[in-house]
């Protein structure tokens, strides 16, 4: 489904819009957004004219998947018109796409933002909400030029779809949000729930323009009916505790992902030939692992038995041939436990795994990862909570992940690396994953530990802490895991 955005600005460049929708002309950018991809291109960029296009290309069994989470097992949500006609989930790109112009921000031309511009928008396919002069009520009142032409299938004839041209002046941001509540409007796609935030972003999104409408009633009514694709990436994450809330970054790659390969790219630099993944979930890194010959022996450890049955699962343990099968090893325990098994190893990995630890129990897992399983390389990543300001769906002061018991600042992470780094005999070097802001710091922190003092299994003596559990505390601390 294609949405275009065409203007001729008269005080300036056309190619301005480029600016008030952050987004270079020159430049094909791709978001991963729900159930699919989101391309931004400019067919044409010139000082008259320039036209921004939004692609959004809907992957049918990532929807059904996302539709069955919820509850829907029709044959609807493999058979439907998703992939092919504006909607909900246009809307949905929309807002991640294009959510600093939304929110009217510009810094580069900030005279242009509450400047109305002349503006073409056009949809190829959009349905006519079962009313075909719905369109007209909705979009005039706003002051645009209404345009619509009916889209006939030469057997069945009229199918409730048209093409539609809105022309007029306005502000960008203003238009933006008309779209990203009135598409979800025309869009009759069955729902049923709709949770109070959608309320909000309503009336975010919704502003003056809403209030003054004289269809207010039956757009706020349609809107909330019909947010059950919005709801739909809360529920996922809900459904699937492996996928996590995004931060708003330029580059569309899922931060995990981003994280993945960092993790890699030290542990090949350190030519680690046997890693130890603690907290390995659902064995994404495993995979990763597996997939580099340079990986002879692969622990996966984890406290949760259905994390190890689902990595067994997605790994394809039972399918892998007998050479690769040998390179891994799951093994159920907790982090806080002195467990023999994960010595000998040339890195240990926590990735996303200390902030799910209870603070007092943090000393434990220094003590069993760095002074007892004691690799050449220690590599943990946990969230920087000062760029939570950066996820559009995270409530101030709210956690990336429920079961989070805390998520450091930088300097707090910091602080922590250096004690346990000198407390163990390593030696710490931080640094980022993700889009770094340049007051945020990265969305990921990291932080490598390489043993200085090869043979010691004990804290130095004299600079260990009351807090620094023996040996046994954190073996029954394991027997309450
Ligand atoms: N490393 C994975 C998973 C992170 S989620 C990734 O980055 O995708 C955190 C994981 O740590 C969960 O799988 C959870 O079961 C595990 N975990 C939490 N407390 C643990 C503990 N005390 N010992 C071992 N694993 C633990």
């Amino acid at each position: 489904m294609l949405l275009t955005l065409s203007t001729t600005l008269n005080s300036h460049p056309a190619t301005d819009l480029g600016f008030l929708l952050h987004k270079h002309p020159e430049r094909l950018q791709s978001f991963e957004v729900m159930a699919g991809t989101a391309h931004v291109f400019y067919p044409r960029a010139d000082a008259e004219e320039c036209t921004a296009a939004l692609l959004l290309e809907i992957n049918p069994v990532d929807l059904a998947r996302h539709a069955r989470r919820s509850g829907d097992r029709s044959l609807g949500t493999y058979v439907n018109d998703r992939p092919y006609v504006a909607s909900s989930l246009l809307a949905v790109a929309l807002g991640k796409v294009f959510r600093t112009a939304l929110n009217g921000r510009c810094d580069a031309r900030p005279e242009l933002v509450r400047q109305a511009i002349p503006l073409r928008l056009q949809l190829p396919a959009v349905p006519d909400g079962g009313a075909p002069e719905l369109l007209e009520r909705l979009f005039a009142p706003l002051g645009w030029h209404v345009e619509t032409r009916p889209l006939a299938d030469p057997e069945w004839g009229r199918v409730g779809y048209v093409e539609l041209t809105l022309r007029g002046e306005l502000p960008l941001a203003e238009a933006l949000n008309q779209l990203y509540v009135l598409l979800p409007v025309l869009d009759d796609t069955k729902h049923y729930w709709v949770a109070e935030e959608e309320v909000d972003k309503l009336l975010r999104a919704g502003g003056d323009w809403l209030t003054s409408h004289p269809d207010r009633e039956l757009i706020s009514r349609r809107y909330l009916a019909h947010a059950r694709t919005l709801v739909t990436s809360a529920l996922t994450r809900l459904a699937d505790p492996d996928s996590e809330p995004e931060p708003h970054q330029e580059s569309g790659r899922p931060l995990a992902a981003q994280r993945r390969s960092a993790v890699l790219e030290r542990l090949r630099a350190t030519g680690a030939r046997s890693v130890v993944d603690l907290g390995c979930g659902d064995g994404r890194l495993l995979r990763d692992l597996l997939d580099d010959a340079a990986f002879t022996k692969i622990v996966g450890v984890d406290v949760s038995t259905g994390a190890l049955a689902a990595a067994e699962r997605k790994l394809g343990l039972e399918r892998l041939p007998e050479r690769q099968r040998q390179r891994l090893r799951l093994r159920q325990s907790a982090l806080t436990y002195t467990d023999s098994a994960l010595s000998g190893h040339d890195a240990v990995v926590l990735m996303e795994v200390i902030e799910h630890l209870d603070p007092a129990r943090l000393p434990a897992m220094e003590h069993a990862v760095f002074g007892h399983a004691r690799p050449a390389t220690v590599l943990v990543t946990t969230p920087n909570t000062e760029y939570n300001v950066r996820y559009p769906n995270l409530a101030v002061g709210a956690y990336r992940h429920p079961d989070h018991r805390f998520e450091w600042d930088r300097a707090q992470f910091a602080a922590w690396a250096g004690r346990a780094a000198e407390r163990f005999g390593y030696a710490p070097e931080l640094d980022g994953v993700g889009e770094h802001d340049a007051e945020l710091g990265h969305p990921t922190q990291l932080a490598v530990f390489t043993r200085t003092e090869p043979g010691r299994t004990e804290p130095v003596r004299g600079r260990s802490n009351s807090t620094e559990p023996s040996r046994s505390d954190a073996n029954s601390e394991d027997a309450r895991a």
